[in-house]
């Protein structure tokens, strides 16, 4: 007799977790690509990411994504993480294999810029000065992910001084640190404004933004996705400029993941954008 194959298994670890559009996309996937599997949002205690882990691994999960507020702290607990990946500090993508032992990877670099490329695929001719605001796990990825780009110039805004100093010394040192109050006139010579902090998320306050100030076509691109179209994004239309949505970032970053637990590889395709799309709605 033929023997079944193994049901694959995997999951995101996170706190709160309800909230993540993560099992819908990938439940979405296994659906298209029919694929023998399960991916489950996991509800984890903030004390017991390690033991999560292990119990990840004996009940024979091939792996997990993992959010907020672990993302950091998952770190200590893997075996396997490249260089880049452990500069930047943060994974969301965790690889089990059949001896247990835990690869991490950081697929928001990737997710981010794929996003921005797919979006508008002519930015790199006309981008020569980025404002980044924020200088949290996001913004690592987001700062990792340009620093090999040629631009002229690159600057951070951050609340706490001492999180944007972070990313500077560890992830690239071109990088201005600007504070707050410069951020008007930054912004007349600013090509490509990304937003990395959960400002104007629902629940959370309005991130207030003199876009009027940029160049007509340049680019704003929002890494918050709920609601769809932020205040941000929409004053960046009402501006005439170009913009980008984080809904994008977060399909490209789920790629590499299906394709390590679930065997194929996904298409980041339309269907798949309007499926997430009504959700939100
Ligand atoms: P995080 O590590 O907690 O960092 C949050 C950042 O926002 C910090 O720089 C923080 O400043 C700043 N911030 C928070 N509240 C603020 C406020 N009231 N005023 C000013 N600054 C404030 O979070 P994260 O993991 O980077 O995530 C940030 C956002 O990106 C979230 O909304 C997340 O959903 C989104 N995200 C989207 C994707 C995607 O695929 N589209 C991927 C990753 C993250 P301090 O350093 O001063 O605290």
């Amino acid at each position: 007799m033929k023997k079944p194959e193994s049901i694959k298994l995997a999951g995101v670890l996170g706190n709160p977790i309800s909230h993540s559009l993560s099992p819908h996309l990938h439940g979405f996937w296994i659906n298209k690509y029919s694929v023998n599997g399960y991916y489950i949002p996991l509800l984890v205690n903030r004390t017991e990411i390690g033991k999560s882990l292990d119990a990840l691994k004996t009940l024979g999960f091939r792996g997990a994504n993992v959010t907020i507020p672990f993302k950091e702290e998952v770190i200590k607990y893997i075996d396997y993480i490249s260089e880049t990946d452990a500069k930047i500090g943060a994974v969301n993508t965790l690889s089990i294999n059949i001896k247990g032992e835990i690869t991490g990877l950081n697929t928001d670099v990737y997710g981010f810029l794929k996003n921005l490329e797919k979006s508008i695929p002519q930015w790199e001719k006309f981008v020569d000065n980025i404002v980044v605001i924020g200088a949290g796990g996001a913004s690592r990825a987001v700062v990792s992910a340009l620093k090999h780009k040629k631009i002229e110039s690159k600057k951070i805004v951050n609340r706490s001084a001492q999180r944007a100093n972070f990313i500077k010394d560890q992830i690239d040192e071109n990088l201005e640190i600007i504070s707050w109050s410069q951020l008007d006139e930054v912004l007349e010579n600013c090509d490509l404004l990304i937003n990395t902090t959960p400002l104007g998320m629902n629940g959370q306050p309005p991130l207030n933004i003199r876009v009027d100030l940029m160049n007509k076509g340049s680019i704003v691109y929002d890494l918050v996705y709920t609601p769809l179209e932020t205040n941000l994004i929409k004053s960046a239309k009402e501006n005439n400029l170009q913009t980008v949505s984080g809904l994008g970032m977060l399909i490209f970053q789920a790629i590499k993941g299906f394709e390590e637990w679930f065997g194929k590889k996904p298409q980041a395709d339309e269907a798949t954008s309007l499926f997430l799309k009504r959700i939100l709605q």
